[in-house]
């Protein structure tokens, strides 16, 4: 006759083959977008993207800007629910001499996981010497000055309703908005909105006008992340036939469809991944529910505590909060 302990265990066992079951029908009905609304949605970017280099190459031959190209979970196939959004990345050509990175560490305002950009050389090369100097505030290049200048070109002088119409879309740009976001319509009742991310590589650097959503750090630029995060993800997931961008996915989705759980982002969810990956090693997809409740406890103790180091980047706490006590 079955002990009582083995009892216990074949309840444990069936509970988890329940919970298993569950992440997984959730997945199939609720996270994972239908591939042809992936596809179209990234077609619509895609053509957007050629117009506006277009447009630019044509009408601004001077503004100083390598190519544009299209980034983010709907490129990586880790959007969930919608296929509603994007990343425009709009790399600045920087002059190797003129312009040089600050960690945000070493600046008095002792931010990590950003960096300020400092013109260098003014004695010999003159302010006007670059197109981006219109765009320096203070002796730093201003990643709001730099969205400002896009936003004059995007929102101001290209006909949009023209350029939709030709491709069988309505383009709008989204007013008033902290970013550039150009909201197109593709179907009827679908729409996807683009956001522009100026971006900046200085040497090892790369980084992005994203703001810190704190207005003291206005000038400052955010250390672009998210490709050496996700590609450590996938990558070890290819390795070995992971479940742990089926794990995020599922999380990015129950974040979404809970607004108290809406703060935490993509970036906070990969790095909780990539820290318990450093725990666990077994992540095939029979154990998924574990990985699963595993993940769920990690992020519950990283909100305990409040901070949550970069899993590439330990001094960057992607938590680092805006009232502390005392503060
Ligand atoms: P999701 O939109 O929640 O699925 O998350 P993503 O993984 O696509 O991340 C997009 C978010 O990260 C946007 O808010 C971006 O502004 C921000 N972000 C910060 N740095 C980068 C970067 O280097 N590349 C991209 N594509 N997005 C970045």
């Amino acid at each position: 006759p079955p002990t009582r302990k083995s009892k216990i265990d074949l309840k444990k066992t069936r509970l988890h083959m329940s919970i298993q079951e569950k992440l997984f029908t959730f997945y199939r009905k609720h996270v994972a977008i239908p591939p042809t609304e992936q596809s179209i949605a990234k077609q619509a970017a895609l053509d957007i993207c050629a117009e506006l280099r277009n447009y630019i190459h044509h009408k601004f031959p001077d503004m100083q800007l390598r190519e544009m190209h299209l980034s983010g979970s709907l490129y990586d196939d880790l959007q969930v629910v919608r296929a509603d959004h994007i990343q425009l990345m709009v790399p600045l050509l920087m002059e190797k001499n003129l312009w040089s990175c600050v960690p945000g560490e070493e600046t008095i305002l002792n931010l990590p996981g950003f960096c300020l950009i400092r013109r260098e050389n003014v004695e010999y090369f003159p302010r006007g010497s670059s197109y981006w100097d219109r765009c320096v505030v203070g002796g730093y290049l201003c990643p709001k000055s730099v969205i400002a200048t896009f936003e004059k070109v995007v929102s101001g002088s290209i006909n949009w309703p023209a350029i939709g119409s030709i491709l069988g879309y309505v383009i709008r740009p989204v007013v008033p908005s902290e970013s550039l976001i150009l909201e197109v319509q593709y179907e009827e009742d679908r729409r996807l909105f683009i956001d522009f991310l100026p971006l900046v590589v200085l040497e090892e650097h790369a980084a992005v006008a994203k703001a810190h959503r704190l207005p003291r750090y206005g000038n400052m630029w955010r250390l672009s992340q998210r490709g050496a995060e996700t590609a450590a993800l996938m990558g070890r997931d290819q390795h070995d036939s992971g479940c742990r961008c089926l794990c995020l996915k599922i999380l990015k989705a129950i974040c979404h469809y809970n607004l108290q759980l809406s703060h935490l982002t993509a970036s906070h969810l990969t790095n909780i991944l990539l820290h318990t990956c450093e725990k666990e090693s077994d992540w095939s997809h029979g154990v998924l529910a574990d990985r699963f409740l595993q993940v769920l406890r990690e992020t519950v103790g990283h909100l305990e505590k409040g901070e949550l180091p970069s899993a590439m980047d330990p001094k960057v706490d992607l938590f680092f909060r805006t009232h502390r006590r005392g503060d």
